[in-house]
């Protein structure tokens, strides 16, 4: 029988009506347990580090999208940035997709944050209020009473506790700390909209962790949808040893005289589906369902151990491993996603030690003719539009050079302009008419368009722009 034609018709939290079976998920001991315990601990550490930490003097994480600025462990970005943003989330669905080729869905079961969340603080509040798995289940047979309606009350007020603790958390990331306490002291009636922002992602957080829970992953979430194209034969993906599990069958003594029945190494005892966060059944194959929390391993290494049996008979490996015995990493998709890694990566890295703390434009104003004739001179008119990116006040000096004979004028030379702020200097360019028919058209040579260059100098930080312009004029009968 191929894989597909054993792998259940439907999901398996959903019954064949349509109806939701609930995930009472059972407790499991091991190695992976642990080591995703403690990924989880410093996932959530950061998360709610991030705001509360300081580095130079701002939050190392504060998303100021009411100001159009964001600080990121001690670096300032602002609107203008956005292309980092973007040369960013490249190189972050490349490593996603070089990772899922690799080694599966390693994003979801370790570091989602939906499976963080849930697994960290969410499940943890069940397994408190309505104990082990098998007392759940048995709980939720039984018809209402006093005890059961108390336990359920309890446990929804714990999960909107935590769910507008996590909402709290993320409201401080675009707030800041100090800002959001003075929020909370002021009142609601006074900041409207950070208050209904918290209130509508407490409710988002309650509904998803407190009942859609693993239905997210399994009927939203585009990434779990997209596995089969993104898996190969040679990915190394969570899986159940068929060659050494089937066929599986129950611990059983045979009868005096009989002969003990051949068996695989599975004893068909379902632990591997009571600890899985989808129930879904390993031993059918690869699914969507797969989250890749490696519960299933610890869970069936357990059993293993207790029967002085190897362990691994569920185990990271790949289709081709268990057909040859020979895993592989190096293949054409591991190539073409590292050669895209490093193509973004590269360019944001190179984009970033060149990003300077100020951006600047040279523009025309806007409304004025390109140009102003006199009977001597012939003008032009440019503007610059500074941006201060820093959290600080900043020094600039501005220079402007243009032909010998050249008269400029510079509206301000020197200027300071205030953290986060922008200002328009005007430049004003003017030289003789005989002058510049003579640089045009006087020489031998073709006459080359002549142009304003500008120099800017961020005084604190010695970073230098420079910018250039075309110094316009009618055609030569004009001049
Ligand atoms: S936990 Fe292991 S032994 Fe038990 S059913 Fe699953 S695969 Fe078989
Ligand atoms: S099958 Fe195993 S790895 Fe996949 S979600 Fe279930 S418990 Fe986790």
């Amino acid at each position: 029988m191929s894989e597909e034609e054993k792998a259940p018709a439907i999901m398996s939290s959903m019954r064949p009506d349509g109806s939701r079976v609930v995930i009472r998920t059972a407790d499991v001991k091991g190695r992976y347990i642990v080591w995703r315990r403690v990924v989880f601990a410093l996932l959530i550490g950061c998360y709610a580090a991030g705001p509360l930490i300081k580095i130079n003097g701002n939050p190392a994480v504060f998303l100021d999208v009411a100001q159009r600025r964001f600080f990121l462990f001690g670096n300032t970005f602002n609107a203008q940035d956005f292309w980092i943003v973007l040369l960013f989330g490249l190189t972050f669905i490349f490593s996603i997709l070089l990772i899922t080729a690799w080694r599966g869905r390693l994003w979801c079961g370790w570091v989602c944050p939906q499976t963080v969340f849930l697994e960290a603080l969410f499940r943890p509040i069940e397994r408190l209020v309505d104990g082990p798995r098998e007392r759940a289940l048995k709980a939720a047979q039984q018809p209402w009473g006093v005890g059961k309606v108390l336990r359920f009350i309890l446990k929804q007020f714990l999960y909107l506790f935590m769910a507008a603790l996590v909402a709290h958390a993320s409201v401080a990331l675009f707030v800041s700390i100090p800002a959001y306490i003075a929020m909370i002291q002021e009142g609601p009636s006074v900041h409207v909209v950070p208050f209904a922002w918290t209130v509508v992602l407490t409710g988002l957080f309650f509904f998803n962790f407190a009942w859609f829970r693993e239905q997210f992953c399994v009927v939203l979430c585009p990434y779990g949808r997209m596995q089969s194209v993104l898996h190969d034969q040679d990915s190394v993906v969570i899986s159940y040893d068929q060659k050494r599990g089937e066929p599986r069958g129950k611990l059983a003594k045979p009868k005096p005289g009989e002969e003990a029945p051949q068996r695989g190494d599975c004893v068909d005892c379902k632990r591997c589906i009571y600890v899985c966060p989808t129930a879904m059944d390993i031993r059918n194959g690869m699914q969507m369902e797969c989250l890749a929390c490696a519960q299933c391993i610890d869970a069936c290494d357990e059993v293993m151990k207790k029967l002085n049996k190897p362990q691994g008979l569920i185990r990271y490996a790949s289709q081709q491993e268990f057909a040859t015995g020979k895993r592989r990493f190096l293949r054409p998709r591991i190539f073409i996603y590292a050669a895209a890694i490093l193509i973004a990566f590269g360019v944001l890295s190179f984009s970033l030690a060149k990003r300077h703390s100020f951006e600047v434009l040279m523009i025309r104003p806007s409304g004025l003719a390109p140009w102003v004739l006199n009977d001597t001179q012939i003008y032009n008119q440019y503007e610059l539009h500074l941006v201060n990116k820093r959290p600080a006040v900043a020094t600039y000096s501005i220079e402007a050079s243009f032909l010998e004979g050249a008269d400029i004028i510079v509206g301000l030379p020197k200027v300071e302009i205030e953290p986060f702020s922008s200002l328009r200097i005007p430049i004003r360019v003017s030289i003789g008419r005989e002058r510049l028919k003579e640089v045009l058209f006087g020489g031998e040579k073709e006459a080359v368009l002549p142009e304003v260059q500008v120099r800017i100098q961020n005084l604190e930080m010695q970073e230098l722009e420079e910018r250039s312009a075309r110094f316009l004029f009618p055609g030569k009968s004009a001049l």
